[in-house]
């Protein structure tokens, strides 16, 4: 069984350009024979980590227009019959015409989660966008199949109805699968004589001398029968001629190297206690929706241990609070000190990152806290949470509706963030949450989502 969405609209709203964007290259043509059959094309479609079996009713164009509403209405009732969402194009530059509106009334009839989508809105193309507000189906997603733009709040949309309708696949095999690993940090702390204890061997100079290699490769290596896949751009050690372009040189080499990772161990000097420029790197890594773990390396030359990690804490709770319960873990890379606790910690931190809450869970968790301590009042009145879902991972992300989210403080965005982090074990993470307009999307009176 798949996630089956039907793509349904008048003629010339854009619904095969959408079924291609979303087929890619693996467009495959079933039912492609003349006759009745051609009405209708199937593909799997994809759409960021979704993957779900599509119906393009496209074909009509060319029926004669005596046909055109009885087939449409036949075509478009035998689509929604078989799938679990419609999204119903609708045509931005020329605005609402009265078939769009024949469609929205058999959708409204038909019981199916359905999410109105404005097509051809690029640009200022916007005027139907807004119109299509009045076809009862909800906030119209602004999109351009033709230019790729707005697929990602298609995805948002569609996501949670995939969710709710599909039982989550089952995890890769771990064995498998390599976890692709970054480690960063600036000149000298140490990453170079990390990296050939973790290899164990020495493939890469280290000493005073920084850089050696020049391009991004990939070294495969294995932790505890774990696959692992270290990420390494070589620009990170290459020294800077000058001294102020070295933090701008750092961060674009270090941004380079994140995106190619899914955990980031930045590794800090523990002599020299949290500067700016680890913040910095650890705040892109937080922005690039990474994992992170924190080595604090040196330990070996630390005189007061505890005092150390008291001020390390006190920084990273200052400065990091996007980052709430990041795992700092003491290592010494020159004597290959910590190193298994550096990676159990890397190992948790990419289970977190993959982490995926069911929905029920996630929405008792919003009962219980808005009971607990309830939003405060705006303008005299009580903004309610009304339901809550994961809509992806890597990194956790996910959708709060309310009747008026724009009235969400940001101090309640922030604690909600924290007690999530808390509560589904999340460290490390950064946590994106986005808050939308809507009743409960699920809810037998209004099954739409948007
Ligand atoms: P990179 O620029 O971050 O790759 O740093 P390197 O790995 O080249 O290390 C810089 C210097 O710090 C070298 O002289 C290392 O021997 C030294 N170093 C690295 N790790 C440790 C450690 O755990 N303890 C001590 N005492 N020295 C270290």
């Amino acid at each position: 069984m798949s996630f089956t969405v039907a793509i349904l609209g008048r003629p010339n709203v854009g619904k095969s350009t959408l079924f291609n964007r979303l087929a890619g290259k693996r467009l495959a043509l079933v039912d492609d024979t003349p006759g009745v059959t051609r009405d209708r094309r199937e593909a799997e479609g994809r759409l960021g980590d979704l993957r779900f079996r599509m119906i393009d009713t496209a074909g009509l164009e060319d029926a004669a227009p005596g046909d055109l509403a009885a087939r449409m209405r036949e075509q478009t009732e035998r689509a929604l019959a078989e799938c679990d969402a419609a999204l119903l194009l609708v045509d931005a530059r020329a605005g609402v015409m009265p078939l769009d509106r024949h469609f929205a009334n058999w959708l409204r009839r038909a019981h199916k989660p359905v999410i109105l989508v404005a097509n051809k809105a690029e640009g200022a193309g916007f005027v139907g966008a807004f119109e299509a507000f009045d076809l009862g189906l909800g906030d119209p997603v602004p999109i351009s199949a033709e230019h790729g733009e707005g697929l990602d709040a298609l995805f948002q949309a569609l996501a949670p109805l995939a969710d709710a309708a599909m039982p989550a696949p089952p995890p890769e095999n771990e064995e498998e699968r390599a976890l692709k690993l970054a480690i960063v940090g600036r000149p000298n702390v140490g990453k170079s004589t990390l990296v050939n204890r973790l290899l164990g061997e020495d493939r890469m100079l280290t000493g005073p001398e920084p850089g050696i290699t020049r391009d991004a490769i990939a070294l495969p290596w294995r932790w505890k029968g774990r696959r692992i896949e270290l990420v390494d751009t070589a620009g990170m050690r290459r020294r800077p001629r000058i001294e102020e372009k070295l933090e701008k040189l750092a961060v674009a080499d270090t941004l380079r190297t994140i995106r190619f990772a899914e955990v980031v161990v930045l590794v800090v000097d523990a002599t020299q206690g949290l500067e700016r420029q680890d913040l910095t790197i650890a705040r892109l890594v937080a922005d690039e929706g990474r994992a992170l773990v924190l080595a604090v390396n040196k330990w070996d030359l630390v005189r007061d241990p505890k005092a150390t990690l008291a001020d390390l804490k006190e920084a990273l709770e200052n400065s990091l609070p996007q980052l709430a319960g990041l795992a700092a873990v003491t290592i010494s890379a020159l004597e290959g000190k910590g190193l298994d606790r550096l990676m159990q910690g890397v190992v948790a931190a990419e289970a977190a990152w993959n982490r995926r809450i069911p929905t029920p869970r996630l929405n008792r968790f919003l009962a219980e806290v808005q009971e607990r301590n309830p939003p405060p009042l705006v303008a005299g009145r009580r903004l309610r949470l009304r339901f809550a879902t994961q809509v992806n991972v890597r990194p956790p992300t996910f959708a709060l509706f309310a009747s008026k989210p724009g009235e969400l403080p940001e101090s309640y965005r922030r604690y909600l963030t924290n007690l999530l982090r808390e509560t589904f074990d999340l460290p490390g993470v950064p946590i994106r949450m986005m808050l939308r307009k809507g009743p409960n999307p699920y809810a037998e009176d209004g099954r739409r989502l948007r």
